[in-house]
């Protein structure tokens, strides 16, 4: 019997599994995916909010203050990227002049440190491409931005390597109390643990349903995005937001931790009624078109012709307001309805939930001698020369670079595929280290990782995928396509 299991792997299971591993216990982590990261983790807008946002003596509030320091410690010891650039709320018409006053105390009250609001001329000095409309704006200086999949693998490989089991490809069903905890079934095997963390994201009602009364509901809304060419990457210094109003939040614009410019997102209804159903991540011309113009009343000249990329997450609204962190039966504690600022909470989410836990059962979990808090990862273009020729002279794979947008060597490809969690398709590879993040996006690289990945896996490169289970690349041609083809 396992001591904990938590269901689902995207940022809050990886702090929880990442947390709990410094603990004497037996945990274990279900994710329905082929790898882990794959829900909302996957795509947002990667911001590390401040925490100026939250209603004060919320849970969202506490937790996204504490959060945010803990993210940035985080980052630091498990090498995760991490970009202190700071973020505005910019007011665009004397009516919203108010909001940044009330987001100032809003903050103060919250603990975020060295918040002001500053005037036009200061505004237009930090981001001159900003609209000659921009009136004032409310600077946050802890904003900081980062790679969401990349913390969330971080803490994942490092839980795996403090001795967390992860098992991927299975779907929770069911779940039934039996006697000192839970059996939990999937689509393939059932597990027995004394308790239970739901970390299942937009499904974290239907969990929770299988052990409590309905008491929530998850009313998932989709954000579409546009990713920019590295060449308008500076187009802004900073997370430019517009303030939040009657009519929505606004979009943002802001640099990504790689020097690209992020446009988004939108706010649509998605549906999704069952565990086994996916949900509807596709970008929509409506969409894009209302990223567009709500993102030019920003930046005017924003050139989204340099888009390399578009793609969209579904946010796990909820019909609570804040966040659901509570017992939902015995041993059994619900981190539901994590929705934004939940990136920056999560860590500070584990450590709430696990406090919770042990308050409920009346158990102090026994911290481990050698918990191991840190992660090497090598990127081989910030190596100095010297370290350069060093690495290619021990591992010559360093020495052949694949992706050559973002100058990825087939040795960090290879290492991707031996670390803690392997990945099993050619974005997994991605998220690890890279390759086809530029403004290819795979074209000249995806062929040669096909080919290192298949050679890694033992397998063809027919059974790849390109991201998950069944999105399969290459096609044997069948004799007639052959003979047609040669016609
Ligand atoms: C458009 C958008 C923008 C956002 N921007 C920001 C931002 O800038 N900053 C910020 O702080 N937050 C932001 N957020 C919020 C943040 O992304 C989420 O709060 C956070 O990723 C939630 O993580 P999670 O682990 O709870 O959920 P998820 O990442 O969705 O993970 C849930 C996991 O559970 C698995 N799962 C589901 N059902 C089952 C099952 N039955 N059995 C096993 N596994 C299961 C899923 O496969 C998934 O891996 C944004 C969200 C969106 C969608």
């Amino acid at each position: 019997m396992y001591d904990v299991i938590i269901i689902g792997c995207g940022i809050v299971g990886a702090s929880t599994a990442y947390e709990l591993s410094k603990y004497q216990l037996k945990t274990l982590v279900l994710e329905a995916e082929d790898d882990i990261s794959l829900g909302q983790t996957k795509a947002n807008s990667a911001i590390m909010h401040a925490g100026y946002d939250p209603e004060p003596g919320t849970l969202m509030a506490k937790l996204n203050v504490e959060g945010a320091e803990l993210c940035k410690e985080l980052c630091q010891k498990l090498s995760v990227h991490y970009h202190q650039i700071g973020s505005l709320v910019v007011a665009f018409a004397e009516d919203e002049l108010p909001t940044l006053q009330e987001l100032l105390e809003r903050g103060q009250q919250n603990g975020v440190k060295d918040l002001r609001i500053i005037d036009q001329a200061e505004l237009r000095e930090m981001e001159p491409n900003l609209s000659q409309e921009a009136l004032a704006a409310l600077w946050a200086p802890t904003a900081a931005v980062i790679n969401p999949w990349e913390l969330c693998i971080a803490l994942g490989e490092t839980a795996v390597v403090n001795g967390v089991e992860l098992s991927l490809n299975q779907r929770v069903q069911n779940i039934e109390a039996i006697t000192g905890g839970y059996r939990i079934t999937t689509e393939t095997d059932s597990f027995e643990t004394r308790f239970v963390f739901n970390a299942a994201g937009v499904h974290s009602d239907l969990i929770h349903n299988l052990v409590a009364e309905p008491s929530f509901k998850i009313t998932p809304n989709r954000g579409e995005y546009f990713l920019l060419d590295k060449s308008e990457g500076n187009v802004v210094n900073t997370v430019v937001f517009q303030c939040p109003s009657k009519v929505g939040k606004g979009v943002l614009v802001s640099p990504t931790v790689y020097g690209n410019l992020i446009v988004g997102p939108n706010s649509e209804a998605v549906p999704t009624e069952e565990l086994d159903t996916g949900l509807d991540t596709a970008n929509t011309a409506a969409g894009m078109e209302q990223v567009a113009e709500l993102a030019k009343r920003s930046v005017p000249d924003l050139n989204l012709r340099q888009s390399i990329r578009n793609f969209s997450g579904v946010r796990a609204n909820s019909t609570a307001s804040d966040f659901i962190i509570q017992e939902a039966a015995p041993g059994f504690i619900d981190l539901a309805g994590i929705k934004s600022p939940g990136l920056t909470s999560a860590p500070a989410i584990a450590k709430y939930g696990i406090n919770l836990l042990e308050e409920a059962v009346g158990e102090q979990f026994v911290e481990k001698a050698g918990f191991i808090d840190e992660r090497q990862h090598v990127i081989f273009q910030n190596l100095t020369l010297a370290e350069k020729n060093q690495l290619i002279k021990e591992q010559p794979d360093y020495g052949r670079v694949i992706c050559r947008c973002e100058t990825i060597t087939e040795g960090e490809i290879r290492a991707a595929a031996h670390s803690p969690i392997p990945p099993v398709s050619v974005d997994g590879i991605k998220r690890r280290c890279n390759t086809g993040m530029g403004r290819c996006q795979g074209g000249f690289c995806g062929p040669r990782v096909v080919e290192i990945l298949a050679d890694e896996l033992g397998v063809s490169p027919l059974d790849i995928y390109q991201d998950r289970r069944g999105s399969f690349i290459l096609e044997a041609a069948t004799k007639e396509a052959e003979v047609t083809e040669h016609a």
